[in-house]
C-alpha cells in the first residue's frame, strides 16, 4: 500500500447543529483550525444549513468542509435537494455520497450514488464514497460480496485518489457502539483496495484513501488508525463533541 495523500478524519454532523447546541460544535471548529496542524487531514461535514458559515470560519485555515449529499442534477426542479455545484458555492470541498443513513432513508441506490459521485467530481469535489454491509449481511458471510458489489455499482470509472474517497462503514457499527474487529476491519480494507485496483488500476487504486467509520471513539481510534489499509475516519457523534472528536484526532498526534 503507497497511499501518498495525508489521511482524513471527516466529522459527519449529520441532522445536528441548532443553535442550541452549536457553541460547542463552532469553538471546536475554530480550535481546529487555529492549532497546530496535526498529521492528517480535518473536514467538518455540517448540515447544508451550515456549509457556508463555517466555510467562511475556516477559510485560510487546512479545516475543509464537505456536504453530506448532493442531486445528481447541478440545478432544477428538484424541491427540498441540495446540487454539487451549489455546495461548492458555499465553500465546500468534498461531499459524502452514499451514506448508509441515505441508502436505507432514501432507498439510494448504487445507481444514483454513482450518479451523485460524478455529480461531485463535476463541480470540483472530492466525492466521499460510503459502502459497507448490514449486519445480516455480515452474519451470513457475506460482507466481502456486499463490498464487491458496492464498488462495482458505486464507483464511477474516473474514479482517482484525487477526486475520491472510500468510506468503509458497516451499517451495524454507525451509531451502535460496536466495531469490527481488528481482523475484520483489515479484512475488509484489503479487499477494497485490491477491488478497487482491478476496477481503476493499481496505481490510482494504492494511492486513495480508505476510511473507517462506525462507532470511531477516543478510546478505539489509534487501535482502527494504525490497521493496515486504513487511511482514515469517518465520524459521526463523536464528531459532535469537542473532546471526542480531538481525542480522535490525537491519534494523528506524535
Ligand atoms: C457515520 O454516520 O458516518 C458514523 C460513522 O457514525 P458514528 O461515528 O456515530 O458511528
Amino acid at each position: 500500500m503507497t497511499v501518498t495523500a495525508r489521511p482524513l478524519v471527516a466529522g459527519n454532523w449529520k441532522m445536528n447543529g441548532l443553535r442550541a447546541s452549536l457553541p460547542e460544535a463552532l469553538s471546536l471548529v475554530e480550535r481546529l483550525a487555529s492549532g497546530p496542524a496535526p498529521a492528517c487531514e480535518i473536514m467538518i461535514c455540517p448540515p447544508a444549513t451550515l456549509v457556508s458559515r463555517l466555510a467562511e470560519k475556516v477559510s485560510g485555515t487546512p479545516v475543509r468542509i464537505g456536504g453530506q449529499d448532493c442531486h445528481a442534477d447541478a440545478t432544477g426542479a428538484h424541491t427540498g435537494d441540495v446540487s454539487a455545484e451549489m455546495l461548492a458555492d458555499a465553500g465546500a470541498s468534498a461531499v459524502i455520497v452514499g451514506h448508509s443513513e441515505r441508502r436505507t432513508d432514501h432507498g439510494e441506490t448504487d445507481e444514483q450514488v454513482n450518479a451523485k459521485a460524478r455529480a461531485a467530481w463535476r463541480a470540483g469535489l472530492v466525492a466521499i464514497l460510503c459502502i459497507g454491509e448490514t449486519e445480516a449481511e455480515r452474519r451470513g458471510g457475506k460482507t466481502l460480496d456486499v463490498l464487491s458489489s458496492q464498488i462495482a455499482g458505486s464507483v464511477p470509472s474516473g474514479a482517482t485518489a484525487a477526486n475520491s474517497v472510500i468510506a468503509y462503514e458497516p451499517v451495524w457499527a454507525i451509531g451502535s457502539g460496536l466495531t469490527p474487529s481488528v481482523k475484520d476491519v483489515a479484512e475488509a480494507h484489503a479487499h477494497i483496495r485490491a477491488k478497487l485496483g482491478a476496477a481503476l488500476g493499481k496505481k490510482e487504486a494504492e494511492a486513495m484513501r480508505i476510511l473507517y467509520g462506525g462507532s470511531v471513539k477516543p478510546g478505539n481510534a489509534a487501535e482502527l488508525m494504525g490497521i493496515a489499509n486504513v487511511n482514515g475516519a469517518l465520524v459521526g457523534g463523536a464528531s459532535l463533541k469537542a473532546t471526542d472528536f480531538d481525542g480522535i484526532i490525537n491519534a494523528y498526534r506524535r
